[in-house]
């Protein structure tokens, strides 16, 4: 599938066009941002890694009956995803508290909640992606009544499924950001919900089950090192890199060998 114009550029991808107007195809950049964009670095290999990562989560989730975006993986950086009306919302699903909830509501680190806990915010960089209520949802129309209503159980068993997927591995599903849109069917000959975000250690955060290691962008975020390391190690427990891979030293300007098992 060959890539046609740039259609967007995020923080972390690329986004371009192909000849078919239904389907686009997503790149996985180095970059990596924190704060709004208050913190960058180019952390290489990190594109690589999310990108093979992620494909293994959706294709897991997909084989549950979890509509998503990708089609499939391309080459080491990019992926055939369908073209989405990404709605302005981002979910986010909490199991362990940490990060903006203790910061904002004073909930002590590592406080385990007693069921998962959903979050809205309001995509907006210029604003910092507020926390926003349902009724914020429906007022301003950014998604109907309806929509939520099946986001949210989606997103409660999307929940489901990654906690398994993890906890098979020795990874605590800490919490998640994810994001859907609504894509075209050709079978059904209309546009349905799909997921529409990756699923990686950029968008999760992931703690080893015994050490509570950070294997996480919140080792980007807080300084905390071995950011290729943590990344690659998920990688690896996933089963998607082979176990006798050398892991470099971390070194922003280096080049990382990455290797990965063909399929
Ligand atoms: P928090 O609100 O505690 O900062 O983040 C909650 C969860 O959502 C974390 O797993 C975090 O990685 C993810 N998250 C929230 N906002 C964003 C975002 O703008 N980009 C990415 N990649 N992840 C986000």
């Amino acid at each position: 599938m060959n890539k046609g114009n740039k259609l967007y550029e995020g923080k972390a991808k690329i986004i371009y066009e192909t000849k078919d107007q239904n389907l686009v195809i997503q790149h996985f950049k180095d970059d990596a941002t924190a704060f709004n964009n208050l913190k960058k670095a180019n952390v290489e290999g990190k594109g690589v890694l999310n990108n093979r990562i992620s494909e293994f989560i959706l294709n897991n989730l997909s084989q549950c009956g979890i509509k998503t975006h990708l089609v499939k993986r391309l080459n080491m950086r990019e992926q055939l995803i369908r073209k989405a009306e990404i709605f302005p919302i981002e979910f986010i699903v909490r199991n362990i508290a940490t990060g903006s909830l203790t910061k904002r509501l004073g909930i002590p680190e590592g406080t385990l909640l007693d069921k998962p806990l959903l979050e809205y915010c309001y995509k907006k960089d210029e604003l910092n992606d507020p926390l926003i209520s349902k009724e914020h949802i429906f007022s301003f129309g950014w998604a109907s009544e309806d929509e939520i209503n099946k986001i949210d159980k989606i997103t409660l068993r999307i929940n489901d499924l990654l906690t398994g997927i993890f906890r098979a591995v020795g990874i605590k599903l800490v919490d998640f950001k994810i994001e859907y849109g609504k894509a075209w069917n050709k079978d059904t000959e209309e546009k349905e919900i799909v997921l529409a975000d990756e699923i990686s250690p950029d968008t999760c955060r992931l703690w080893d089950m015994k050490t509570e290691k950070k294997l996480d962008k919140d080792r980007f975020r807080k300084d905390l090192g071995n950011i290729i390391q943590a990344y690659q190690e998920v990688a690896r427990r996933l089963g998607i890199m082979p176990e006798e891979t050398n892991i470099s030293e971390v070194n922003f300007g280096k080049t990382i060998p990455i290797k990965f098992k063909k399929k």
